[in-house]
């Protein structure tokens, strides 16, 4: 089965979309101009008009100080009209990415990346979930695809990926096994994987010899190989053999955006609890 992550996207925003009864605004930083992250802002954008949540995006020279940076953090924080803040990243070098996020107000925190965030998710008492793994979690319960009891291999441990993956994976009762580039032998891993999620950024890294038969593959990755975008699962020599897999473009992607969405109402609904 492809796991069409662009469908059941669709169905998010419109169950968001139905959702919103008060005016939500997203404050989007950009800082400098990478292409991707470009593309990513205007996406998030283009969802954020779709389901009638106000957008601000914030375009910033690459060339401006963490202070000044800061310093429309707080005034975000501060705004009543805001509703939640993310902070596209990467962010250039001299900028410290631990301590823009730590200065995001936890309740803004759309992204799920503000420490306090984190220690809840690890806890086992998220409030804002980061919104990549959170759609592969929303995207396998859609497919009903049983996640207790399996074996998952995560291979990635960045913050905003294959970490919060790991710990969702875990309390959703999955054995989980998390692989970087200092693991050794990784095929005797990902062959013994119900669910093997990528998350490295290297084109076609995982080929069928080195999946289980009847595997779920969730692919993170996004790479450009001769121009055209393309995961870390090489799909086509993978998809015959795999029980489910998540195509790129059209899988993972739209679901992180269709997650954020989820995320400013959900910011919308704990402001108003406070
Ligand atoms: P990252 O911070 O660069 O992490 C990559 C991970 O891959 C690291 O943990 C690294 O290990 C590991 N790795 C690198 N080479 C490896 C190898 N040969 N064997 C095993 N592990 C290896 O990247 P990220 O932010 O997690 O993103 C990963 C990919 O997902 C990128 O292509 C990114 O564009 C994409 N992405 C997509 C979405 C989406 O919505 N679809 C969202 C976020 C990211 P070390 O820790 O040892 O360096």
């Amino acid at each position: 089965m492809i796991l069409n992550g662009k469908e059941v996207a669709a169905i998010i925003k419109d169950n968001v979309k139905e959702k919103i009864n008060l005016q939500l605004t997203l404050a989007v930083i950009l800082v400098g101009d990478d292409n991707a992250s470009k593309i990513y802002v205007r996406n998030k954008k283009i969802a954020c008009d779709y389901v009638g949540i106000k957008s601000l995006v914030y375009e910033l020279p690459a060339s401006i100080t963490q202070n000044d940076l800061l310093e429309l953090v707080y005034e975000l924080n501060s705004r009543p009209d805001v509703t939640g803040i993310l902070v596209q990243l990467p962010l250039p070098k001299h900028i410290d990415e631990a301590i823009v996020m730590e200065n995001i107000n936890p309740l803004k925190d759309v992204d799920g990346f503000n420490p306090q965030n984190v220690g809840a998710l690890t806890l086992g008492a998220p409030k804002f979930i980061p919104c990549t793994p959170l759609g592969i979690m929303n995207l396998l319960a859609h497919y009903k695809i049983s996640i207790d009891g399996k074996n998952c291999t995560i291979i990635g441990r960045s913050n905003d990926v294959g970490k919060p993956m790991a710990l969702l994976m875990l309390a959703a009762n999955a054995t989980v096994t998390v692989c970087h580039s200092h693991t050794k032998n990784l095929t005797d891993i990902t062959k013994t994987a119900d669910i093997l999620i990528s998350a490295v950024g290297k084109a076609k890294f995982i080929n069928a010899d080195m999946i289980k038969s009847g595997a779920t593959l969730i692919d993170v990755g996004i790479n450009r190989e001769s121009g055209k975008l393309c995961g870390d699962i090489d799909f086509d020599s993978c998809v015959e053999k795999a029980a489910n897999i998540t195509p790129v473009p059209g899988g993972v992607g739209p679901m992180t955006i269709a997650t954020l969405m989820q995320n400013c109402v959900l910011a919308s609904e704990l402001q108003r609890a406070q």
